[in-house]
């Protein structure tokens, strides 16, 4: 459902703002202001004041510092913090083009400072709410003024939903909200996610390929580590299973992916099996008597 006024807000103003948006078909936005002031409360009182009085309101003024959130008209209207582009009402573009204020200056980006809680996440909701993606369609935002890597293209404002600067807006020069950090604004917010239906619980299938470079390196390594470290426990378990089936591997440790000097005893004990005799028979897996190890036990051998 959509929401068109959030209920954690404060109000502001009186309400009415804007009107009917142009190219309602179009894909909801948002776009990002700083106000080049202050923050705390009384910033918040003194900007939320004069952006009525100026009628240059956007539909949220948030404090990225106190976490405080105010709205002063409904989403499924226009606000009036942006420049027309000729003809094109900026304001009035998209399903909805929500605009936020955020209490700080361009010069130095909110998110490197700021403290989201929970009514920022209740201002995601809404926006999200609206189908807006989490993305950023204008490339990067400007990190000054005048800054010559903002494109403000006017396709992109016309047919991409998703989060803008006011620095990325076609037909406006400020370079406000400056360089925010673009992902930082949904990290802030995770969306919820549909919970999954749990699927049917089959058995685990066993892991059936060994990859012999793991467990080498895992044998000459892990006997080094503390009792039971590992390095590649996925391959040297299925190894322990097969060496434990031959009766070769009996300590209450096997199993335990560590391919320490128990394992290194019993691969040793498996090459002999296999007709190897002296430095042949070292403990170290080779490919051949990994293979007939294998092949005995039902698992694969990789390089
Ligand atoms: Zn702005």
């Amino acid at each position: 459902m959509r929401e068109i006024w959030i209920k954690d807000a404060e109000r502001l103003g009186d309400g009415s703002i804007g009107g009917a948006m142009d190219t309602p078909t179009a894909p909801g936005r948002v776009v990002w202001h700083t106000t080049e002031s202050g923050t705390g409360n009384a910033s918040f009182t003194a900007v939320g004041k004069y952006l009525s009085t100026i009628s240059a309101e956007p539909h949220f003024l948030y404090d990225p510092t106190t976490d405080r959130l105010g709205q002063y008209g409904p989403i499924n209207q226009s606000a009036r913090a942006l420049k027309n582009d000729g003809l094109t009402r900026t304001n009035r573009t998209g399903s909805t083009c929500i605009q936020i204020e955020v209490l700080g200056k361009a010069a130095a980006p909110f998110t490197k400072t700021w403290k989201p809680g929970p009514n920022f996440r209740a201002l995601m909701r809404a926006i999200r709410s609206w189908d807006v993606p989490d993305t950023w369609p204008g490339g990067a935002l400007a990190d000054s003024y005048g800054d010559s890597d903002v494109s403000r293209s006017r396709s992109v404002w016309a047919t991409k939903g998703g989060h803008y600067g006011h620095s990325q807006v076609p037909g406006n020069d400020h370079w406000d909200p400056g360089a925010i950090d673009k992902n930082a604004i949904f990290k802030a917010a995770p969306a919820e996610s549909t919970p999954t239906p749990p699927t049917p619980s089959k058995p685990v299938p066993t892991k059936k390929t060994v990859d012999l470079s793991n467990v080498i390196a895992a044998a000459k390594v892990d006997p080094d580590l503390k009792q039971g470290g590992t390095t590649h426990p996925g391959d040297v378990k299925v190894v322990e299973a097969a060496l434990k089936a031959e009766g070769l591997l009996t300590s209450s440790l096997a199993s335990d992916g560590s391919f320490g000097y128990s394992t290194i005893a019993a691969y040793k004990a498996w090459q002999k099996r296999c007709g190897y005799t002296g430095s042949a028979a070292d403990g170290i897996p080779g490919k051949t008597s990994m293979e007939k190890l294998g092949a005995k036990h039902g698992f694969k051998v990789t390089a």
